[in-house]
């Protein structure tokens, strides 16, 4: 079908097995009209192809996936990538090779497919809705503006890259801003928790869109900010916070080196 279009589209049985495409010994492919001559270099490759593989009359033609013969997850995933190299390219290890919550894991994934129900998105949808952002109400809500480029956002980013004494150009979408971070070299000690960073910007600043959009309720910056690191605490810890010594312990290794 992918390889061979114009064949598959004049094949008479487009689900015929290869059994009905043999006869005898040789191959014999149905086809619904005559080859016309244009057609004739696609045919002949297609013969000349097929005819390495052998048959086993005895055997029934049944479907097989892979080297052995079983379907995985896994080969399919590998097979897709073969043929798109934006699947390949894809940071997806960054997102889901992390300790965070499945919850927020399947939102970053969202996220980086600029797949979020943004106002920007949900017009795209068909829904009229003012396109204003409900947390800095100065800019229309694209799909990369609350987390990205929204002034709260900004606020929320430069408090972790103080915290780790770096400067972060603004990135232009989620996908680039996952890049970027991780392109930095970080201590092996601290691996696990700056990878979370994205993640715990990211589900932070969209649960506060959400609670301002839905509740009315508006977090301040500096308790945003803390929530997040309180949140981060917990998923490198598995703990909530407990004590302020606990908390200030886990801040001060954060610090880069
Ligand atoms: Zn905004």
């Amino acid at each position: 079908m992918e390889v061979y279009p114009s064949m598959f589209q004049i094949a008479r049985d487009k689900n015929s097995t290869i059994a009905q495409n043999r006869c005898g010994n040789s191959w014999s492919v149905v086809l619904r009209r005559n080859v016309q001559d244009w057609e004739m270099g696609s045919l002949l490759e297609l013969l000349a192809n097929v005819e390495k593989y052998k048959t086993n009359d005895t055997c029934a033609d049944t479907l097989l996936w892979g080297r052995n013969n079983s379907f995985t997850v896994k080969d399919c995933y590998h097979h897709i990538c073969c043929q798109n190299q934006i699947i390949e390219l894809w940071p997806w290890k960054l997102i889901w090779k992390t300790k965070m919550p499945t919850k927020i894991i399947c939102f970053c994934w969202i996220a980086a497919h600029e797949a979020c129900l943004t106002i920007d998105n949900l017009n795209k949808k068909g829904l009229e809705l003012e396109d204003k952002c409900c947390m800095c109400q100065n800019s229309p809500e694209t799909i990369n503006h609350p987390l990205l480029h929204c002034a709260v956002a900004k606020d929320l980013r430069n408090m972790f890259c103080c915290i780790f004494g770096l400067e972060w150009i603004m990135p232009q979408n989620v996908k680039e801003a996952y890049a970027s971070w991780n392109s930095w070299r970080v201590d092996k000690s601290i691996k696990k928790v700056w990878v979370m960073i994205p993640g715990v910007i990211f589900w932070g600043l969209w649960t506060e869109r959400n609670r301002r959009c839905f509740d009315g309720i508006s977090t301040p910056n500096h308790s945003l900010k803390a929530s997040c690191l309180f949140l981060l605490f917990s998923w490198v810890n598995l703990t909530p916070v407990f004590s302020t010594e606990q908390f200030l312990d886990f801040v001060s290794l954060l610090v880069l080196v």
